[in-house]
């Protein structure tokens, strides 16, 4: 992939240096090149009419795993030496992320283990298993199977692979940034659905270093914004954790955090929250008018535009994060059923 760099801004402008730069973003492009799916960026007639400029999605369900934590987990894997690989990988997500670094280590013939508590539903566990992972099941909280992910790591050898606060995760994730510059280089304003900031801020890297003039707005959902919460108290802090449509994005940013927040705060222009209704209005949008199966998480670009929460001010795109959702559910909301 070759990138135009703009000669305006180079990272370095900002205060501090930023955990991940525009290079690492482009090494991970090279890396990932025919391991990932280079996702296409397709326009929507109906929200670009709605809003008056073109509206384009990034697919990013169409990676095999349904979502984009591919990326960053396959440009970690990749990263690490001969050694780290042949002893194996842990984790303890049993979400996009467990999906990602099972998938990716398969494909890779790397061992991979996923901590999960006991009272995970076995049709998560049987997917994750089916990816091809080992499964261990501990205790019965998430706090738990982190806690067996420390222990795998100090006294078994493994190395755990974190979800979203590491630079060559983030990196992963910034290449979708590359590909909505080079796809649509007029880029006025780019949505990404936020929780732990990996997606947001390996993006923001990469659109802010080639188009600095284009704003990056995170969107999280009202009920437990970890980013939101640390961004606006100068710090990371944690909040309440609390059932959401958008499960991807549950959960905090850890708060010891060493890239994501550091990339969120320096970068992001604005933080959006949506509501409930706002995500399964989303949800319904993104299967009636876009013919796309969307998950809560992936859906809340949408919710923000309908809602009117975001000021549409020119060629806009909104990252599809994720197509992960329960079946039943999907057909509820689609429906027209209640959040
Ligand atoms: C993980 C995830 C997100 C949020 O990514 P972060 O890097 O944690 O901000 C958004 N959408 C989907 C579908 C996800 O799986």
């Amino acid at each position: 992939m070759t990138i135009m760099k703009s000669e305006n801004l180079s990272i370095s402008t900002y205060k501090n240096p930023l955990p991940v730069s525009l290079e690492a973003i482009e090494q991970a492009a090279a890396r990932l090149e025919g391991r990932v799916e280079r996702t296409p960026l397709v326009r929507s007639d109906n929200l670009s009419k709605r809003v008056g400029y073109p509206v384009h999605l990034k697919l990013e369900t169409l990676q095999p795993i349904g979502a984009f934590k591919l990326r960053g987990a396959m440009n970690a894997i990749l990263s690490l030496g001969d050694e780290k690989r042949q002893r194996g990988l842990v984790t303890a997500s049993t979400g996009n992320h467990g999906r990602a670094v099972a998938y990716a280590a398969e494909k890779l013939g790397i061992r991979a283990t996923i901590c999960m508590s006991s009272l995970v539903p076995a049709n998560k566990v049987e997917a994750i298993r089916a990816l091809g992972a080992e499964i261990r099941i501990v205790g019965r909280s998430q706090d738990d199977a982190q806690e067996e992910v420390e222990r795998l790591t100090k006294s078994g050898g493994l190395t755990a692979i974190p979800p979203f606060d590491h630079a060559d995760v983030v990196a992963g994730q910034g290449t979708i940034g590359l590909e909505v510059i080079e796809d649509m280089p007029d880029l006025e304003t780019i949505l990404i659905p936020l929780s732990g900031g990996g997606l947001a801020g390996g993006i923001a890297v990469a659109v802010k270093a080639l188009k600095p003039e284009a704003r990056v707005i995170g969107i999280s959902m009202e009920r437990g914004a970890a980013m939101h919460a640390s961004v606006k108290a100068g710090r990371p802090v944690s909040v309440r954790e609390e059932e959401t449509l958008a499960d991807s994005l549950g959960g905090g940013i850890g708060l010891a955090n060493r890239v994501t927040f550091a990339l969120c705060q320096a970068l992001l222009d604005d933080i959006v929250l949506v509501s409930e209704d706002e995500i399964a209005a989303g949800i319904r949008h993104a299967a009636h008018e876009e013919g796309l199966t969307v998950e809560g998480a992936g859906a809340v670009g949408f919710a923000a535009v309908l809602a009117g929460k975001v000021t549409i001010s020119g060629p806009t795109a909104i990252i599809v994060s994720g197509g992960n959702i329960d079946p039943a559910l999907h057909k509820t909301i689609i429906d027209g059923g209640a959040a």
